[in-house]
C-alpha cells in the first residue's frame, strides 16, 4: 500500500517536473517570473549543437532564415524529424541577419500577391507559433508618389492588391501629410509628395528573432541544426544527389534542399550547374544613432531607391539600391552611401545633422524577373530555394511553407508552382515591376 502510493507520488513529481520543465524553458510569463526570482539561472540554449549523423532523411543546405524555417515547417507540417541544416557559419550570419526587416505583401502580379499575402498571414501568428518574440511590428508601408503618374501606377497597384484580397489604400496629399507629418511637403523639392500607397499590415519584424526562433523551434522538434559546417560538394549516385561532403565529412541524404540565397550560383556550380537566371549583388544597409520617436511608418520614396522605418532602439534604419555590379562581398561601396542619404535628406532634411551609426552589406541572388524560385531539382534528390532578390525576408515564412511541402510530397503546393526554373527557358518569367537585378531592362 504505501509503495504503490510513493510509485503514484513518484509519477506525479514527475509530471510536475516536466510541467515545470516546459513552463520554465518556454517563453512565457511564468518562466520570466521564476527566472527574475533565481538568477536567470534556468534559461537553457536555444538549440543544441549536435554534431553530424552519417545519413539523414533530409539536409537542408544554408542556415539562413529559409533554410531554418524549411526545417521547421517539414518537421511540424509533414512529421520528418530526421533533418539536418547545415551552416557553414554561424545562424543569423547571413542576410536573415543583415536586412532592413520590411514585411510586406504589396505585389501587384497575382502569383506573387498570393505567395506574399500567405506569408503575411503566417507573420501575424508567428510569435504564437513559434513562441518566440518576432517583434512583428504592423505599422504600415507607404510608397510614395513623386509625380502624378508615378500615383496613377500606385493606384492600379493597389486596386490588383484588393482585387488578390491584399489590404491597400491610397492617400492623398494631404493624408501622407498626416500620416508622416516629418515628410518634407513643399513642392519644390527634388521629390514632390503628390501623394501613396498604404499597406497598413504591413511593418517591420525583428531579424535576429526570425533566425533564432525558427532555430529555437526546429531543434526542439529533433531537427540537427549543425554550424561550421560548410558544404565543399555534392555526393552523386549519376546524376542522382546522394548527400554532401562537408567541412565536417561526408553526410548521405534521402532529399537534399539547397536554401543558400547569396551563395546560391557558388553552391549549385558544387553539383555541376554551372548556370542560373541569377547573379550576386550587393545591397547595403544604413543605421543611425538612436532618436526619440519620429518616424511611425514605413516610408518608401525617390522612386522606390529609399525605405526607411525607425527601429525599437531608435535608430532610423534605411536603404536604397544595390551596389550595380556582381560581387560575393558582404559589404558596400561610398557612391551608393551618398545615393541613398541625399534621397533621405531630400524628404527627410531635418535628419542632416543625424549621425549614422554603421551600414553593412549582404549577398543578394537577384533573380532575372525579380520574383524567386522554389522547385524541385534541377537535379534528381535536390531541391532550390533561391532568387530573393531584395524581397526574401518577408518571404521567410511562405518560403519555409512552401519549400517544405515540396520537399516532402515530391511536388510543389499551388502557391510556389509558378515559381519553377524552367519558367525562364519557357518564357513564363513572372516579371514583377522591373524588380531583378537590371529592373530597367525589362
Ligand atoms: C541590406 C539588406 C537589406 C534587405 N532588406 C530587406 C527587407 O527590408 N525586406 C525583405 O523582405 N528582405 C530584405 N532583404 C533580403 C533578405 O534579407 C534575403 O532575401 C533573405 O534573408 C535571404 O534568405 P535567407 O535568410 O535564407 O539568407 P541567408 O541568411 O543569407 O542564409 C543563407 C545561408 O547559407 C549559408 N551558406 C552559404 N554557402 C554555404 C555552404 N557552402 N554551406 C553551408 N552553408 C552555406 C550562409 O552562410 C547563410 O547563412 C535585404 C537584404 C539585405 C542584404
Amino acid at each position: 500500500m504505501s509503495h504503490c502510493a510513493l510509485h503514484i507520488s513518484g509519477a506525479r513529481l514527475q509530471y510536475v517536473s516536466e510541467l515545470m520543465e516546459i513552463y520554465v524553458t518556454r517563453f512565457s510569463a511564468w518562466a520570466l517570473a521564476k527566472n527574475a526570482l533565481t538568477g536567470n539561472k534556468g534559461w537553457t540554449n536555444q538549440w543544441r549543437k549536435p554534431d553530424p549523423k552519417p545519413e539523414y532523411d533530409a539536409i537542408i543546405v544554408g542556415g539562413g532564415g529559409h533554410g531554418l524555417a524549411t526545417a521547421y515547417y517539414l518537421a511540424k507540417e509533414h512529421g520528418m524529424r530526421n533533418i539536418a541544416v547545415l551552416e557553414k557559419g554561424w545562424i543569423g550570419g547571413g542576410n536573415v541577419g543583415r536586412n532592413t526587416t520590411i514585411v510586406r505583401s504589396n505585389y501587384e502580379l497575382r502569383h506573387n500577391a498570393l505567395f506574399y499575402e500567405h506569408s503575411m498571414k503566417l507573420w501575424e501568428g508567428l510569435s504564437r507559433e513559434l513562441n518566440y518574440n518576432v517583434m512583428f511590428s504592423q505599422r504600415g508601408v507607404l510608397n510614395l508618389a513623386h509625380s502624378p503618374e508615378e500615383l496613377d501606377a500606385h493606384a492600379i497597384r493597389g486596386n490588383a492588391m484588393r482585387l488578390n484580397g491584399v489590404d491597400a489604400e491610397l492617400l492623398d496629399r494631404d493624408e501622407v501629410q498626416k500620416f508622416v507629418p516629418q515628410l518634407d511637403m513643399s513642392r519644390d523639392t527634388r521629390f514632390p509628395v503628390h501623394g501613396g500607397l498604404l499597406q497598413p499590415r504591413a511593418g517591420t519584424a525583428r531579424h535576429d528573432a526570425i533566425a533564432w526562433g525558427f532555430a529555437r523551434a526546429a531543434d526542439k522538434l529533433g531537427v540537427d541544426i549543425i554550424e561550421n559546417c560548410q558544404v565543399t560538394g555534392f555526393l552523386k549516385d549519376g546524376d542522382q544527389i546522394i548527400g554532401v561532403k562537408t567541412s565536417r565529412g561526408e553526410i548521405k541524404a534521402k532529399k537534399t534542399a539547397v536554401a543558400v540565397a547569396g551563395s546560391t550560383s557558388e553552391v549549385m556550380r558544387l553539383a555541376g550547374i554551372k548556370k542560373l537566371p541569377i547573379e550576386s549583388h550587393v545591397l547595403q544597409a544604413f543605421v543611425t544613432e538612436g532618436l526619440k520617436p519620429a518616424v511611425n511608418t514605413v516610408v518608401t520614396g525617390g522612386g522606390g531607391h529609399f525605405y526607411m522605418s525607425q527601429s525599437d532602439k531608435g535608430g532610423l534604419v534605411f536603404g536604397g539600391e544595390i551596389d550595380k555590379y556582381n560581387s560575393y562581398a558582404q559589404r558596400g561601396n561610398l557612391p551608393v552611401v551618398e545615393d541613398v542619404t541625399t534621397i533621405m535628406l531630400a524628404l527627410f532634411p531635418q535628419f542632416a545633422k543625424v549621425r549614422l551609426l554603421r551600414h553593412w552589406g549582404g549577398i543578394m541572388d537577384m533573380s532575372m524577373d525579380g520574383s524567386p524560385i522554389i522547385t524541385k531539382g534541377p537535379l534528381p534528390g535536390m531541391y532550390l530555394n533561391a532568387g530573393w532578390c531584395y524581397g526574401g525576408f518577408k518571404a521567410t515564412p511562405a518560403s519555409g511553407w512552401c519549400f517544405a511541402y515540396t520537399i516532402a510530397n515530391d511536388e510543389p503546393h499551388s502557391l510556389n508552382a509558378p515559381f519553377r526554373l524552367d519558367r525562364f527557358s519557357k518564357a513564363y518569367s513572372i516579371d514583377e515591376r522591373g524588380a531583378g537585378p537590371w529592373a530597367k531592362l525589362h
